[in-house]
């Protein structure tokens, strides 16, 4: 029997020449990677790739380095020659999860680890500040394990805003465009626009987006409707907010309501507060055929629906729903106090007022229903460091919400992990379980197409090739909580954030 080393050389010359035909010779990172880099063997798993497809049996996975180098039937695998082998026998290998709605990144000794440890190894961050560009500049450059960061520019709002510093506010065109190129330059891979933006302020940054060659995402902005942000190019609408007032026959009245209603700088909260009673209204006013061409106008615009339904939910409900949720451990006490405050502004608190909420989100769900059914695409988000959302775990959450809404299991897991890739342009490198695709990976202990909720039995998470196992998974956890009982530096951007109260 040949030693380990020429045994490797010899899986090494397998996989390079495309093993049975399943690997494409010449996908693989460099020779260098799969020469230099482990090599881990997962065999005999029920795969589900993140396309979509329904589970496949006895499937092995063969990772070198940092990507996917083979996917094929076990019994094709050769003797592996001392590569780390992880028994997938009765486990269930899905794509590392993107949750498609962050904040808080640079809670550096906390947030990342949450994400990973749940298996979330990608993020879209949407609010880009000096402190969360420096986080993910650490984890790019291997100085912190985290997530995959995908880094918003800052929020960009009018002169009258819902938020505090460090919004960017832009009052006028030639205003627009110069923070658009500001972001830019400082590192933003996309606009995140806010509620307030006067329209012609969202015409300019869309236009300089455009020009800049970035994407814009965000709020609905309450001067246009959905329909005309859509066709100047927003990519995703953020919280579901306005949809049902899009799917009113009162629709055109409630729009030019909300237009003619003036930004009141001595009480901004005012116009928030209006927009939310008409679209909780709104849902006894459904109309199909309006729902139809609105979702129909979005699907052939390409904008999608990012409906975080886990702060949708947490908000909806009366402020002490959550107050013990065991999760808390991992949170600062900073954070905490912020989230007990921030909730008070938002959660039902009459009879009347608990009923016309919990019916909004019912409707809620069954619209992202009628969104799917209607072909929009979604992505799965959780706005977490909002009040009571939980970084890595509220994807969970998320996933079984969108089941909820009417999405299968494997469907629901395709929107955060394929779908997320496909609308962050990054198809060709992640969300799915292939050959050449970024070694972003999560093994199960139970199957998810049965149970969504099988999603948080993790047995090993797989970071850009690094194999994260119970025992580290645990570590981290432990570690998190640690530095959450630690008094923490917050940053003040993260206290604004949880004080807000909802859906940044
Ligand atoms: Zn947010």
């Amino acid at each position: 029997m040949a030693g380990a080393g020429s045994s490797r050389r010899e899986f090494l010359r397998w996989l390079a020449a495309g093993g049975t035909g399943m690997a494409l010779a010449g996908t693989l990172p460099g020779t260098a990677a799969a020469d230099t880099g482990e090599i881990v063997v997962i065999t005999h798993v029920t795969l589900i790739d993140g396309t979509g497809s329904a589970p496949r049996h006895d499937v092995s996975v063969v990772l070198a380095g940092d990507r996917i180098a083979w996917v094929g039937g076990s019994g094709q695998v050769p003797e592996t020659g001392g590569a780390r082998v992880i028994d997938g026998r009765g486990k269930y290998l899905i794509p590392g999860l993107w949750d498609m709605h962050t904040h808080g990144a640079d809670l550096e000794e906390i947030v990342p680890p949450l994400h990973l440890a749940h298996g979330v190894t990608g993020v879209r961050e949407m609010w880009g500040y000096a402190e969360n560009r420096a986080t993910k500049g650490k984890i790019e450059r291997g100085e912190l394990l985290g997530p995959r960061v995908v880094m918003a520019s800052g929020i960009v709002d009018g002169p009258v805003t819902l938020l505090g510093p460090p919004v960017l506010q832009a009052s006028t065109e030639a205003e627009a465009r110069a923070v658009v190129r500001a972001e830019k330059a400082a590192g933003a891979e996309f606009v995140k626009t806010y509620s307030y933006l006067g329209p012609d302020v969202v015409r300019a940054v869309a236009d300089e987006a455009r020009v800049q060659g970035l994407r814009f995402s965000g709020h609905w902005p309450y001067k246009l409707s959905h329909l005309q942000a859509s066709d100047l190019g927003q990519h995703s609408f953020e919280h579901f907010f306005g949809v049902s007032i899009h799917c009113s026959s009162r629709r055109d009245e409630i729009l030019a309501r909300l237009k003619v209603t003036p930004y009141d700088p001595a009480a901004p909260r005012a116009f928030f507060d209006l927009a939310r009673r008409l679209e909780f209204d709104s849902v006894t006013t459904y109309d199909p055929g309006m729902a139809l061409a609105y979702f129909g106008r979005l699907r052939r615009n390409g904008t999608w629906h990012s409906p975080t339904l886990t702060i949708n939910r947490i908000v909806t409900q009366p402020a002490e729903t959550h107050r013990h949720d065991p999760r808390l451990k991992y949170v600062p006490a900073d954070v905490r106090e912020s989230w007990a405050m921030g909730i008070e502004r938002f959660a039902p608190k009459t009879p009347a007022d608990i009923a016309r909420q919990e019916r909004y989100y019912r409707e809620t769900l069954r619209l992202v229903g009628v969104a799917h059914e209607a072909g929009v695409g979604l992505i799965g988000g959780t706005d977490c460091l909002n009040p009571y959302t939980f970084p890595g775990s509220g994807l969970h959450e998320e996933l079984a919400f969108l089941v909820e809404a009417g999405l299968s299991p494997v469907r629901a897991l395709k929107t955060v992990t394929g779908d997320a890739a496909k609308f962050l342009g990054r198809e060709r490198t992640s969300g799915t379980i292939a050959v050449g695709k970024e070694a972003d990976l999560v093994l199960l202990d139970a199957n998810p197409a049965a149970d969504i909720r099988n999603v948080a039995k993790i047995d090993t998470v797989i970071t850009r090739g690094r194999v994260l196992d119970r025992t580290e998974r645990r570590r981290m956890l432990d570690a998190a909580e640690a530095a959450a009982n630690r008094p923490v530096a917050t940053s003040a951007r993260v206290r604004s954030l949880a004080r807000r109260g909802c859906c940044c």
